[in-house]
């Protein structure tokens, strides 16, 4: 079976298709989700599909591109993370790709939002799902000085470079790939597939967007995550099934554990 670690079932474009969406995974085999939570006033919706089915989960945080946002407080996230079938913090990153007439030196809202949900995860004892798009090194700087690593976590919809990834894996975290993978431009990511241990990959759609080859353009869902798979199978050389195996049971470890990791991990 597969599992797609980060997609936003709670989305309008997805939700109104949410039957259809299920019975499409089933017969694709994705047996298993992680719904994410982009916003507070999100947070219920997203919930509320994770208490109604017993094969999905969800997240509790407020992304990096959502400027105008209501801000989480380290006691409110804390607080949503208690709730069941809460299992991460995030997405949450830093994302200097629209700056606009910005500089990065003006984000200090987004990395001062993104300092809260690693405290808040630290303080629950759970992973981060981090997004982090042209802002690697202040994504991995504030990470260091905020000891994320202690959280753990995982780097999503992984596009950077195998330093990085190098530098995300030494802190102890997974790194994610998506239908990226599947671009015939993605020849570089392909390398940080091969790179990457498979003990600390975890796949995904990222759903609704990013629908891999060859459904690219085209609305996502968890359902196409086989296809990441098999991209991730073919830059390691091995079997999709070997990648669905692996990537199950890294899934279950980081999000399902009943231990909080920061009790694990001294
Ligand atoms: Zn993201
Ligand atoms: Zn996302």
């Amino acid at each position: 079976m597969f599992v797609d670690s980060h997609c936003h079932l709670g989305s309008p474009e997805l939700l109104e298709r949410l039957p259809e969406i299920r019975a499409a995974m089933r017969a694709a085999r994705v047996d298993r989700a992680l719904c994410i939570c982009t916003t507070l006033d999100e947070f219920e919706r997203v919930h509320a599909l994770a208490l109604g089915d017993d094969d999905l989960w969800c997240s509790a945080g407020v992304h990096p591109d959502e400027e105008d946002s209501r801000e989480p407080s380290v006691a409110a996230l804390v607080a949503l993370a208690a709730l069941p079938k809460v299992v991460a913090i995030g997405e949450t990153g830093l994302d200097y790709y629209r700056l606009g007439d910005r500089r990065p030196e003006d984000m200090d809202w987004q990395r001062e939002r993104f300092r809260v949900h690693i405290r808040a995860a630290r303080a629950c004892g759970r992973p981060l799902v981090i997004h982090t798009r042209s802002a690697s090194a202040d994504t991995l700087a504030v990470l260091r000085e905020e000891q994320g690593g202690q959280a753990g976590g995982v780097f999503h919809c992984f596009t950077e470079t195998a330093e990085v990834a190098r530098a995300a894996l030494d802190m102890g975290f997974h790194i994610s790939f998506s239908g990226i993978l599947t671009f015939k431009n993605a020849a570089d990511l392909r390398e940080v597939a091969a790179f990457v241990p498979l003990d600390r990959c975890l796949i995904e759609t990222d759903s609704p967007y990013l629908a891999p080859v060859p459904f690219r353009g085209k609305l996502n869902t968890p359902a196409n995550v086989p296809l990441v798979a098999a991209a991730v199978a073919l830059a390691k050389g091995l079997e999709v099934e070997q990648i669905a195996e692996a990537t199950t049971a890294n899934f279950e470890r980081l999000f399902l554990g009943t231990v909080p990791r920061s009790s694990r991990i001294p």
